[in-house]
């Protein structure tokens, strides 16, 4: 049934100029991303990611439509009666500091960082991006032992890029029989941010927020695990950052976090707000927000045309509001 309003709402938007989609009410729109990259990075083969020009000229698209707002600002008017956008990045990757901000400072846009407390100065990669790695080391160099370990544990080629968090020691095992070292690599290509490049961030300005320790699946994990990621990553920023609202966005999805642990992380007084990734929606609980993931196939007008559409769509069947 879900998929159908999503096909609905993608042939009917074609019908419907931007403008007036747009400037309908709707919830506050809060695009995401984690990386612009002008070269192919063998890290990330799970989401399609923008070169420089082409993240530009989505900025200027949302300019069009949209007023620039920082954290601050949707944590005091998390829906806002002005048509308004607030950026994020998730996972604290260095193009962050070395592309995305100096082109985000030129042209006055506040954004919000999260990061991995766990990888903060190249100190471990993500398990996705190691299976990205090691997929690729595969694609390139076959080898059979590598691949009959990684079958043994259920990983073909084909479901790879989905390992869990869970496996990751498979992975690195596999990195092994490939003569493939995630240590090298994070020293030669240091993929993350460094504790000095954030607290730069921080001083230029930007908003710096918690993404989890290790980015662990959440909906896998027990509530326990999940509320220690989230307090480990806070307190990480505590540590280091001056931070003016203690934002946090799940890892993936918020989908398996529940209300406890919403209230948990709100009785403890450890987030102010929180951020999920459904897409433009209301959710139940009223400091966490949701996100649009912007990193996806096809055109971004299209996309968020039917998007906002989509939105209309539920909202008329009842349907707009993300509950837990
Ligand atoms: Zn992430």
């Amino acid at each position: 049934m879900a998929h159908i309003p999503r096909l609905l709402s993608k042939q009917l938007s074609r019908f419907v100029s931007a403008e007036k989609l747009f400037q309908s009410k709707t919830p506050v729109f809060l695009p995401f991303y984690h990386v612009v990259s002008d070269q192919a990075l063998p890290c990330i083969l799970n989401y399609p990611y923008l070169n420089e020009k082409e993240f530009e000229q989505q900025l200027d698209f949302y300019l069009k439509y949209f007023k620039p707002v920082s954290l601050e600002y949707i944590y005091e008017n998390p829906r806002p009666e002005e048509k308004v956008f607030h950026l994020s990045f998730d996972d604290g990757l260095r193009s962050c500091a070395e592309i995305v901000a100096p082109l985000l400072l030129r042209k006055g846009i506040p954004a919000t960082f999260f990061i991995n407390s766990g990888f903060v100065d190249n100190k471990e990669l993500f398990h996705r991006y190691k299976a990205s790695l090691v997929l690729t080391e595969m694609l390139l160099h076959p080898d059979a032992e590598a691949e009959s370990l990684l079958l043994e544990n259920n990983l073909t080629q084909g479901n790879l890029l989905k390992a869990d968090f869970s496996q990751r020691s498979i992975l690195d095992e596999a990195a092994d029989l490939l003569e493939l070292d995630f240590g090298t690599f994070l020293a030669e290509e240091k993929p993350y941010l460094s504790t000095a490049q954030i607290k730069d961030l921080s001083h230029k300005g930007f908003s710096i927020g918690g993404h989890s320790h290790k980015h662990p699946e959440f909906w896998k994990i027990s509530e326990k695990k999940q509320f220690k990621h989230v307090r480990k990553s806070m307190n990480w920023l505590t540590e280091n950052i001056n931070q003016k609202v203690k934002a946090f966005s799940f890892p993936f999805t918020d989908d398996g976090v529940s209300r406890k642990l919403f209230q948990r992380i709100k009785d403890e007084n450890i987030c102010d707000i929180t951020f999920g990734t459904a897409g433009v929606k209301y959710d139940k609980i009223d400091t966490h927000l949701q996100r649009y993931p912007v990193e996806q196939a096809g055109n971004l007008e299209e996309n968020l045309k039917a998007e906002f559409l989509y939105f209309k769509l539920r909202k008329a069947m009842g349907k707009s509001c993300v509950k837990h």
